[in-house]
């Protein structure tokens, strides 16, 4: 079977790539520029994917920038506000961004005949967003099969990992210094080397990475 991995370059959808390589005969990789600032996402992404010797879409959905509010696109105040549209998420929030790129990575996944689509969404240590969590996965998922009479799956192979979890899997799966080294998750689009990756070191997205990484090597050694 083929898969088509929703790819951003970050942390989670690269090991999610790496752990479908072993998993599925063929593997490709969609990868949405929706406007946010931080490009070094975009250019961090290709380097994976060639690394892996994944096939990778680059699809533009710029125009996403102008329909909403979050940070991550160059609006909505600063990173640790709350989100101007909602109060109880964080300014980072991207409405529906999940649910836009699981629609299209759907489409897409009927033009090349995938049977399967791997998200790196997560429910554990989820910053805060209600699109990581598994309910809304299946339950969008399961309007998407409905509407278009497919089978399509949508699998999650980190939905209950904690950071820590997802790094060990990126060691079993052989591509930890890969991970560590490339994947960007920074909020702030820092290139800044750490032992736990590439970012500022201080932005919600670092501080969770850099935990789960200490948690990581902590628990390996122990
Ligand atoms: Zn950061």
């Amino acid at each position: 079977m083929k898969a088509l991995v929703i790819f951003s370059g970050g942390q989670d959808s690269s090991t999610c790539l790496a752990w479908a390589q072993r998993r599925y005969d063929e593997v490709e990789a969609i990868t949405f520029f929706y406007g946010q600032t931080h490009e070094i996402e975009i250019r961090q992404s290709e380097k994976i994917a060639t690394a892996l010797g994944v096939k990778q879409h680059l699809v533009d959905i710029s125009f996403y920038k102008n329909m909403v509010h979050s940070v991550l696109t160059g609006d909505a105040g600063k990173i640790d506000d709350q989100h101007p549209d909602n109060a109880h998420l964080p300014a980072s929030f991207v409405p529906n961004r999940n649910a836009l790129f699981i629609l299209l990575a759907h489409s897409f996944a009927q033009t090349i005949k995938a049977g399967a689509l791997v998200a790196g969404l997560c429910q554990t240590d989820y910053s805060g967003y209600p699109d990581c969590r598994e309910n809304f996965a299946k339950e969008i998922l399961h309007a998407l099969n409905l509407g278009s009479d497919q089978a399509i799956e949508l699998i999650t192979p980190l939905m209950h990992l904690t950071k820590a979890e997802t790094f060990q899997l990126a060691e079993t799966e052989g591509v930890l210094d890969l991970v560590v080294q490339e994947s960007h998750t920074c909020y702030l689009g820092s290139p800044r080397p750490n032992p736990w990756g590439r970012g500022c070191g201080h932005c919600p997205a670092c501080l969770l990475r850099k935990k789960g990484y200490f948690e990581f090597i902590t628990q390996k050694g122990a």
